[in-house]
């Protein structure tokens, strides 16, 4: 998708501090974050959200939250516990329609919708 920032840090257009990678899946900071750790958990091909990648292919959707997983023990949040969010729609707030899950983590988190 030539629109879509997400595809355009896969592809190395735009700039991203990258937490680990694999051939399907890149894990990246968040440019604004909202805990102290925040990474974004994307596959690399283009899905707009979450359903849509795991009715399309539940093999990736597995790989992506198992490096979410990685990314949450690289970025030293797999003790203390952390949180894996996929935004689906205006209701969410989801921004960006490349699906991606925030892992967020750091500190306590609180409850989960305000
Ligand atoms: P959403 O609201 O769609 O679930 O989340 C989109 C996320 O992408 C936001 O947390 C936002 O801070 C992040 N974001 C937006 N543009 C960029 C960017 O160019 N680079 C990075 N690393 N994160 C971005
Ligand atoms: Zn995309």
């Amino acid at each position: 998708m030539t629109d879509c920032i997400f595809c355009k840090i896969v592809a190395g257009d735009i700039p991203s501090t990258k937490v680990l990678e694999t051939e399907r899946v890149l894990a990246f900071r968040d440019l604004y974050p909202k805990a102290p750790t925040h990474v974004l958990v994307i596959p690399k091909d283009h899905y707009a959200n979450a359903a849509e990648l795991a009715k399309a292919d539940p093999a990736l959707t597995g790989e992506v939250v198992a490096a979410a997983g990685e990314a949450a023990a690289a970025e030293g949040v797999a003790g203390t516990g952390w949180r894996l969010i996929a935004n689906t729609g205006p209701h969410s707030g989801q921004d960006v329609f490349h699906v991606h899950f925030h892992v967020l983590g750091g500190k306590p988190l609180g409850p989960m919708v305000s």
